[in-house]
């Protein structure tokens, strides 16, 4: 709920105008902000840069804590593969243990089901292209060249939206399909930046899926969780990665599987978020 969540804010803060830059506006580019316009000059610049810097440094200072919670629970590359995969599994079959649980247990129609989900993973880049270009282009020039202007009569803007949407698309569908978490392991800068944080933050404070009984014998090792992560942990293991691009994303995933699995015993998670310093 908190990745769909933070999803849909990023998607609507330019539709409602709450943060956005106009490049095509008629006294030149301007940043609009809660509503207002201002132009893109120096001081307004700052304002816009200063706040981010300040966001940057409070994600830092959670991670420092908490974690890679951001790449888990915030990122919005992150929250798309993972709709991306709840999604495909529901269509056909994926790795989401979760999601594939509920449409087994599920009392909907599986084929309307199924149909939904497929609407969504088509309809869902398009949604996203367009976000993406509403942080730039005015929302009402991009409505109007989407749904008001004729195709092939909505001049410049209509050829360059479409454009932009045939590539987000293509690019989603690979980013979904294929390259999924990698990107996170070997691109993301900022992903490098928040590892090199937590390896320098006092292993006994910061977050982590801890396994709650003595020993792993209690769990029969199904071997779920393992599976469930996209960086290849165990997340049962004392002694967890956290740093570096292969380090635990505190995403969650291996908890919500056990949930998953334990759940069909009557039984709660094996798993649990906790700090070092509280364990007995
Ligand atoms: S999913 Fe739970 S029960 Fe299965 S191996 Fe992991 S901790 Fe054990
Ligand atoms: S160990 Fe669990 S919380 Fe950490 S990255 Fe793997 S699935 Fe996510």
């Amino acid at each position: 709920m908190t990745q769909v969540c933070l999803l849909l804010l990023w998607i609507l803060l330019p539709w409602l105008n709450i943060v956005r830059i106009e490049i095509q506006g008629g006294r030149g580019p301007s940043i609009i902000y809660l509503g207002q316009s201002y132009p893109m000059d120096f001081p307004y610049v700052l304002g816009l840069i200063i706040p981010f810097v300040i966001l940057i440094w409070c994600i830092a200072l959670l991670t420092y804590y908490k974690g890679r919670v951001f790449c888990g629970w915030a990122c919005p590359y992150g929250s798309c593969v993972e709709l991306f995969e709840g999604l495909s599994t529901a269509v056909w079959k994926g790795s989401n243990r979760r999601v594939a649980a509920w449409m087994r247990r599920s009392s909907f129609h599986k084929w309307g089901l199924r149909l939904s989900a497929g609407l969504t993973l088509a309809l869902a880049p398009v949604i996203l292209a367009l976000s993406i270009a509403a942080y730039l282009v005015a929302p009402r020039q991009i409505i109007h060249a989407v749904f008001a202007a004729a195709w092939g009569r909505g001049g410049m803007i209509q050829t360059t939206l479409l454009a932009w949407v045939a590539l987000t698309v293509l690019i989603s569908w690979l980013a979904g399909f294929a390259v999924k978490f990698h990107f996170c392991r070997m691109v993301c800068i900022y992903g490098m930046g928040q590892a090199m944080v937590v390896s320098a933050a006092p292993s006994n404070q910061i977050l982590r899926p801890r396994f709650l009984p003595a020993s792993t014998d209690a769990c029969g090792a199904c071997q779920a969780c393992l599976k469930a992560c996209f960086v290849d942990l165990d997340p049962r293991a004392k002694q967890l990665v956290l740093g570096f691009s292969t380090g635990c994303f505190n995403c969650g995933d291996c908890i919500d599987t056990c949930t998953t699995v334990q759940g069909h015993k009557g039984e709660s998670s094996l798993l649990s978020f906790s700090a070092a310093s509280q364990e007995t």
